[in-house]
């Protein structure tokens, strides 16, 4: 019986899951963002600004849904004073439910900086919680991940490129839900390689069940109609029944959805040892696995091609499919471990 990788039954809801406004160093409102992204057929925005967490109920409607979110940032300060040098670290935290309006990991006097520290009256946090201080090494990143998943948030590791962490660094972060394979912002507007397939696969190797996304991070600093233009680029299909705050943050959680900065995969489901993914036309279907036993599908003489079935075994480890367009552009489906995939 096929095992349908993304559900059969509902919709694809395209979304961009991390996003900046005016109200912290965006250049769009609230308004004007969901404007944006309705013209461009989004359905879910989650508003992600810089340290401060605003629910935005006034842009629900039926054909859009905003979720609730906020980047935290811990930025490391070297005392050799290479400046050039230093990482940072990012995550989106996005409430799974839309009454969770607690900002997590607050502190009430520290880290809010630019339009946000103007709009404080906007915050709610846990006033019985003590300051949450930050300090770029390992125990306090993964406090910061471990504390948003208690709080009810889905976690998300930002642009390791752009924030200049390396393996030994990232591969020692635990327990966040997805990654940005690919972030819209970082690639475009300053220049970074920031299609991550690499760094996701690292994480995966390591044993991490973590999914990938692609988002926008706009800021929308430059005008309209330029190749800076941050909206638009990076994006999840997330594939479930209803237009819903809660329906769609279990889609989340539950992987139902694939990544993507161009193609769009149609179809994908498993069956006796085989993967089969239908897309959008494309030029390359690339199968990846955790183990030393990749395939792929061309198309020949310049064709194009719309789906592809590959071998899986047991032994792989883990599979996931990649879709690139004649443009370079891929789409990138979750990792699926094998030892769930061959559970009966
Ligand atoms: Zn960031
Ligand atoms: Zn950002």
């Amino acid at each position: 019986m096929k095992k349908y990788l993304l559900p059969q039954k509902g919709r694809f809801y395209k979304a961009n899951l991390h996003c900046h406004t005016t109200l912290s160093d965006g250049n769009l409102t609230p308004e004007q963002v969901k404007e944006e992204y309705k013209s461009q057929g989004y359905s879910v925005v989650a508003f992600t600004d810089h340290e401060i967490m605003v629910p935005h109920p006034e842009l629900l409607d039926d054909e859009f849904l905003p979720l609730t979110g906020i980047e935290l940032a811990i930025h490391e300060h070297r005392a050799d004073g290479k400046r050039h040098q230093e990482k940072d670290f990012h995550i989106c935290a996005i409430a799974l439910e839309p009454d969770n309006l607690n900002q997590p990991c607050f502190h009430r006097t520290k880290y809010i900086w630019g339009n946000a520290s103007k709009q404080l009256d906007k915050i709610r946090y846990d006033e019985n919680e003590p300051d949450f201080e930050r300090t770029y090494d390992e125990e306090c990143i993964n406090q910061m991940i471990r504390t948003c998943r208690e709080k009810g948030f889905f976690v998300i590791y930002c642009h390791p490129t752009w924030s200049f962490e390396r393996y030994p660094d990232y591969i020692r972060y635990q327990n966040f839900h997805a990654m940005e394979i690919y972030n819209n912002a970082s690639y475009k507007v300053d220049g970074c390689a920031e299609y991550n397939p690499r760094v996701y696969e690292d994480f995966l190797f390591a044993g991490q069940r973590v999914f990938a996304v692609a988002a926008d991070d706009n800021h929308n600093s430059f005008p309209k109609g330029t190749a800076e233009w941050d909206s638009g680029g990076g994006f999840i299909m997330i594939r479930a029944e209803k237009l819903e705050y809660r329906t769609i943050t279990k889609a989340l959680e539950q992987g139902h959805f694939y990544a993507s900065f161009g193609p769009e995969i149609h179809t994908l489901w498993f069956e006796d040892g085989k993967i089969h993914v239908e897309c959008s036309e494309v030029v390359r279907i690339i199968c990846s696995k955790g183990c030393r036993r990749p395939d792929k599908r061309h198309g020949q003489n310049g064709q194009t091609i719309t789906e592809a079935s590959f071998d899986v075994r047991p032994g792989d480890n883990w599979v996931r499919i990649t879709v690139m367009d004649a443009k370079g552009r891929c789409a990138d489906t979750n990792a699926y471990f094998t030892d769930e995939l061959f559970a009966e």
